[in-house]
C-alpha cells in the first residue's frame, strides 16, 4: 500500500468509517482557527513587540496553514487506501502524487511510483490514446479538474496493464481545497467499464448478426413467394398442356398407323413412297411418345396400386426396350434378382413408365454399348430409415454425368441430348414420390451411373 503518514495507523481504522473524512476536516479546521484566535489575542503591549510578533503570527498561520492542509491530505490517503474504487491522490501545485490505493494496483497493477507527478503520469501507468500513443497529460482529469476548478469526468480513458491486458476507465477528478479555499490537491477515481464494454459489444455483434439472418430470411422469404406465384402459373399451364397432349396423341397414333397401313396395302410402292411412309409412321410414333410424356409429368401422377410381382414389372419393361429401335443389341442386360424381393404395392403401368425412362436413359449413355444391371433387393428408405422397401437400381457402364449436371437432372426440360425431351427423370421422381418412394443418383464421369429407385413395402 502506497499511502503516505505511518504515524496515524489507529487514526486510520477509526476514519475507516463512515463520518472519518468530516471528522479530520473539523479536527483540523478547529484546531487552526483556535491557534490563530490564541495568536491574535495574547500579545499587544507595545508597537515594536506587536510588530515583531505579528510576522512570527504569520509564519506561525502559514505554518498552520500547511499542517492543517497535510492533515486533510493525510487523512485522505487514510480514507480512501481501502475504498473499493481505484482512487489517486496528488497535491497541488507540485503535482506530486502522494498516494494509489490498493483497488488501483488491483486492477491495473502498477503500484505508485515516487517519481511520479500529474505531468508525467500518464506514460508510468500505461494510460494511451488510440490516435496519439501516451494519453496527453492535459487531458487527464486531474490537471482538467485543476484547470476547471471543479470536478470533470473523463470517459474512454484507456490503460495498459505490464501484462498487456487493455482496461477502459472513466476517470473522475475534483480539486481538493484548503483551509483558505486554495487548490491544495486533486483527487481522481478510476470506474472500469472494459466488462460493461465488451458486453455492450457482444450484444451489438449479436444484434448486427440477428439482422443479418432476418434479411436472409427475408431474402429467403421473396424466393418462396416468387416460386409460389411461378407454380400458380406453371400449374395453370401444365393443365393447358395436358389437355393439348391429350388433344394431339390420338391423331397421331391414326396417322402413324394409317401410314403402316398404307404401307401393307401398297406391297408395289416405290422406294421413295416406302421411305416416305415409313418416315411419316416414326415420326408420328416419336411425337406421340413425347406428348405421352408430357402428359405423365403435366398430369399430376395418381397411382392405383395393386399387389404386383415386382420382377414381372420389371421383365414387361425389358422387353419392351429390347423391341424398341433405340436398343442396341450389343448391350448385355444382367439381372441381379434378390429372391427376398417378391410382391410390392405398386401401379404397374406407372412403375413400367418409370423403368422405361431409367432403362433408356442406360442405353443413350452407352452409345458404344456396355453392360446394364438391373438389381433389386430389400431395404429402408434413405430419408426414412424405419420404413421398409423395395429397392430397384439400374446401372450402366455409360458415359457418366458432370458433376455440375447432378442437381439439375430432376428439373423439367433438362437435357444434354439433342432430341431430348428433360421430362423422363422429372416424370419418373413426381411417379415415385405419388407412390411415397425416393430415387436417387449416383454417377462417375466416364464410368457409368447407377439410378436407384425405393419403393416402400
Ligand atoms: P432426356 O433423357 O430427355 O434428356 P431425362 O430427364 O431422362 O431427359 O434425363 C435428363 C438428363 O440426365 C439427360 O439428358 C442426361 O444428361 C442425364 N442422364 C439421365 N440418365 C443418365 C444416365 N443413365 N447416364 C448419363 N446421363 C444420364
Ligand atoms: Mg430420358
Amino acid at each position: 500500500m502506497s499511502v503516505i503518514g505511518t504515524e496515524l495507523p489507529t487514526v486510520g481504522s477509526f476514519l475507516s468509517g463512515e463520518h472519518g473524512l468530516w471528522f479530520l476536516t473539523l479536527v483540523f479546521l478547529f484546531a487552526g482557527r483556535s491557534s490563530l484566535k490564541s495568536g491574535r489575542f495574547s500579545h499587544e503591549s507595545s508597537l515594536e513587540r506587536r510588530e515583531g510578533r505579528e510576522a512570527d503570527r504569520i509564519e506561525d498561520r502559514s505554518h498552520i496553514h500547511y499542517q492543517a492542509n497535510e492533515l486533510l491530505l493525510r487523512g485522505l490517503d487514510i480514507l480512501m487506501s481501502e475504498f473499493p474504487i481505484p482512487v489517486w491522490i496528488a497535491e497541488w501545485p507540485s503535482g506530486r502524487i502522494r498516494s494509489m490505493n490498493r483497488a488501483w494496483e488491483q486492477l491495473v497493477h502498477r503500484p505508485l511510483e515516487p517519481r511520479s507527478t500529474l505531468f508525467n503520469c500518464t506514460d508510468w501507468y500505461g494510460f494511451y490514446h488510440p490516435d496519439v500513443g501516451i494519453y496527453p497529460a492535459e487531458w487527464f482529469p486531474p490537471l482538467r479538474a485543476v484547470k476547471a476548478g471543479a470536478p470533470v469526468v473523463v470517459e474512454d480513458l484507456r490503460a495498459l496493464t505490464p501484462e498487456g491486458d487493455r482496461r477502459l476507465l472513466v476517470g473522475w477528478a475534483t480539486p481538493l481545497r484548503g483551509y483558505a479555499g486554495e487548490i491544495i490537491g486533486v483527487l481522481t477515481a478510476f470506474f472500469d467499464v472494459t466488462d460493461a464494454q465488451k458486453k455492450e459489444e457482444a450484444y451489438e455483434a449479436r444484434i448486427q448478426e440477428l439482422t443479418r439472418e432476418v434479411e436472409k430470411l427475408r431474402g429467403q422469404l421473396r424466393t418462396v413467394e416468387r416460386k409460389m406465384a411461378q407454380a400458380h402459373e406453371l400449374s395453370i399451364i401444365g393443365q393447358m398442356t395436358a389437355i393439348l397432349a391429350h388433344e394431339i396423341r390420338n391423331p397421331l397414333g391414326a396417322i402413324a398407323n394409317a401410314a403402316e397401313l398404307l404401307l401393307q396395302l401398297r406391297p408395289d410402292a416405290d422406294e421413295n413412297e416406302r421411305e416416305l411412309l415409313q418416315l411419316i409412321s416414326s415420326e408420328a410414333r416419336r411425337l406421340s411418345g413425347l406428348t405421352r410424356q408430357v402428359l405423365t409429368y403435366a398430369r399430376m401422377p395418381d397411382p392405383e396400386p395393386v399387389l404386383a410381382r415386382v420382377h414381372d414389372v420389371i421383365e414387361q419393361a425389358l422387353d419392351l426396350l429390347q423391341k424398341d429401335p433405340q436398343f442396341d443389341p450389343r448391350i448385355r442386360i444382367r439381372r441381379e434378382f434378390s429372391p427376398a424381393v417378391t410382391l410390392c404395392s405398386l401401379d404397374p403401368d406407372l412403375i413400367k413408365e418409370v423403368l422405361w425412362n431409367l432403362l433408356l436413359n442406360a442405353v443413350q449413355a452407352m452409345p458404344e454399348a456396355g453392360e446394364l444391371v438391373i438389381a433389386t433387393s430389400l431395404g429402408e428408405l434413405p430419408d426414412r430409415p424405419s420404413q421398409r422397401c423395395v429397392r430397384i437400381a439400374i446401372r450402366d457402364s455409360g458415359v457418366g454425368i458432370a458433376p455440375g449436371d447432378m442437381e439439375k437432372l430432376f428439373d423439367p426440360f433438362f437435357t444434354t441430348k439433342p432430341f431430348g425431351t428433360g421430362l423422363g427423370l422429372a416424370s419418373a421422381r413426381r411417379i415415385i414420390e405419388a407412390h411415397g418412394g425416393t430415387i436417387t443418383v449416383q454417377s462417375s464421369p466416364g464410368k457409368g451411373t447407377t439410378v436407384t429407385i425405393f419403393l416402400p413395402l
